[in-house]
């Protein structure tokens, strides 16, 4: 079957002035099937969001392809909603207007945009929250309102970057069975990065680790064989996923005390 993203032989290197190029990432080889939940797992600076970032088309890799639904990528990655840590919403619009946006940027009418918008925020369990203000709204309120204003373009793809880092632990569960609620109705190929192992598990399909950069590689690709629905609270009880969790973390955790013990570079 088709990919709906695949990296090929993926290098990503940064100039920074006066000094050689420094290749974050290095023979990235990825592919994301329609309809697949695949986790990045890497310790911080690892290169997790610059490899994103190319699937996203806002970083051209320094070698190598990225293939879009079977299609050489050139500029932005259009077919591919986007989710970050920092929420991208406007604090003077209602989240009503922050959602219906989207649309209209697109070209809907207002009216339809609105409609449209509110039945999104019923989707993502704001229902009545679409007069308030991004200020009135809490943490996950806003990441709700967030993820509405992505999904409501009905992306392919959905490219996720950390989106729950910021929120507090018993919130990230609940924002993650959102997720895969959402995720389980229309099935979109979803990239999705985090450092958090025990979270790439509980929502994906496939595990893959990098390893601490510079010249970062993809070091591990587990499948995650747990039945679906899942509640992600309830299922990292689970003797499967505790097993599943030792397996992986035995690799990462390797990694991750490279990464500490590497010094970042000078700048
Ligand atoms: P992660 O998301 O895994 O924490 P990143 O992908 O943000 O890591 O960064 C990987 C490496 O690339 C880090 O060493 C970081 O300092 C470096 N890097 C990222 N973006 C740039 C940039 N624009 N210019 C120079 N170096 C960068
Ligand atoms: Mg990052």
């Amino acid at each position: 079957m088709q990919s709906a993203v695949q990296l090929k032989q993926v290098d990503i290197s940064f100039s920074v002035s006066g000094r050689p190029p420094f290749r974050a990432v290095a023979g990235a080889d990825l592919s994301v099937a329609a309809g697949e939940f695949v986790a990045i797992v890497g310790p911080t600076g690892s290169g997790k969001s610059t490899l994103l970032n190319a699937a996203a088309g806002l970083l051209r890799p320094s070698a190598g392809t990225v293939l879009i639904e079977g299609k050489p990528l050139d500029g932005l990655n259009r077919r591919a909603g986007y989710l970050f840590q920092a929420d991208a919403l406007m604090p003077w619009k209602t989240a009503r207007d922050n959602v219906a946006i989207s649309l209209e940027i697109a070209g809907t009418p207002r009216r339809e945009a609105l409609a449209q918008a509110d039945a999104w925020l019923t989707r993502v369990g704001l229902h009545g929250f679409g007069d308030r203000y991004p200020h009135m709204l809490s943490g996950g309120q806003r990441k709700r309102v967030a993820m509405a204003q992505v999904l409501i373009r009905d992306p392919a793809i959905l490219l996720m970057d950390e989106p729950f880092g910021p929120l507090d632990a018993q919130t990230r569960l609940i924002m993650g069975d959102l997720l895969l609620d959402l995720w389980q109705q229309d099935r979109k190929a979803v990239l999705f990065v985090t450092h958090d192992l025990e979270e790439a598990i509980s929502l994906s399909d496939r595990v893959v680790i990098l390893s601490t950069g510079p010249d970062a590689r993809i070091i591990g690709d587990f499948p995650i064989p747990l039945e679906r629905p899942r509640d992600v609270s309830e299922i990292k009880l689970t003797a499967e996923f505790q097993n599943i969790h030792r397996d992986i973390w035995h690799l990462l955790k390797d990694q991750v005390l490279k990464a500490y013990a590497v010094k970042e570079p000078a700048r």
